[in-house]
């Protein structure tokens, strides 16, 4: 089966499909998380992707799209994957269109979640994140506090804020441009059928619970 969250950022896609993943057993597949283990890692691509990133720019989609092909071609993903944070805009759309063409598949299932502007802005300021590119666990300071100031509860490792959600004008330009080129695709999607609208106004856990039951 295969999935992309769609919802502007702060609105829990990468928390939701950390569980969904659990529960399908197929890969979690985020674009930023790849993104940025690979500006950890300071690879060439890492190097170029954080020209755009700390900017709240989009990567040039042919460099995307690439990396997004060659993941989705691994041996995990033949049962299907969830997609978090890809595609961003049409032409991406179009074109993880023709690389499941390529394999007679499909997106099965768009889940678009939704949320107050309010609430998307308190969730972006106070998310944090594990340092641990192997960990990436999802903390928010209020609602999903760590038990131990700034350690992750899950290895130790230090938490960190996002360099992006750290800059109000990089916060501000990445939700232009979901609402300008990503929300598009909600209509994209719709045309095919396959969106799946959740309110993303509950815990994480059953906001997942009630995502299994319908795609059951
Ligand atoms: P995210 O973790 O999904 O919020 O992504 C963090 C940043 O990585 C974004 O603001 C973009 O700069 C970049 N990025 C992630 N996914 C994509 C994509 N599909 N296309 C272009 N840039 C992306």
């Amino acid at each position: 089966m295969n999935i992309v969250m769609m919802g502007a950022q702060g609105t829990g896609k990468g928390t939701v499909a950390g569980i969904l993943k659990q529960k399908l057993n197929i890969p979690h597949i985020s674009t930023g998380d790849i993104f940025r283990k690979n500006i950890q890692e300071e690879t060439e691509l890492g190097k170029l992707a954080t020209q755009y990133i700390d900017k709240g720019q989009l990567v040039p989609d042919e460099v995307t799209n690439a990396m997004v092909k060659s993941r989705i071609n691994e041996l995990d993903c033949e049962n299907g994957f969830i997609l978090d944070g890809y595609p961003r805009n049409i032409a991406q759309a179009e074109e993880l269109d023709k690389m499941l063409e390529e394999k007679n598949k499909k997106v099965d299932y768009a889940i678009n979640l939704t949320l107050e502007m309010e609430e998307i802005m308190s969730r972006i300021i106070n998310r944090r994140i594990c340092s641990n590119s192997e960990c990436k666990e999802i903390y928010n300071l209020v609602s999903k506090p760590t038990k131990a100031p700034g350690i992750c509860d899950k290895c130790g490792s230090e938490i960190v804020q996002r360099v992006d959600d750290s800059d109000s004008e990089a916060v501000k330009k990445r939700l232009d441009t979901y609402f300008s080129q990503t929300a598009p695709l909600i209509d994209f999607y719709n045309k095919k059928g396959v969106v799946y609208k959740v309110e993303s106004n509950k815990p994480p856990k059953d906001l997942a619970e009630g995502i299994i039951e319908f795609l059951k």
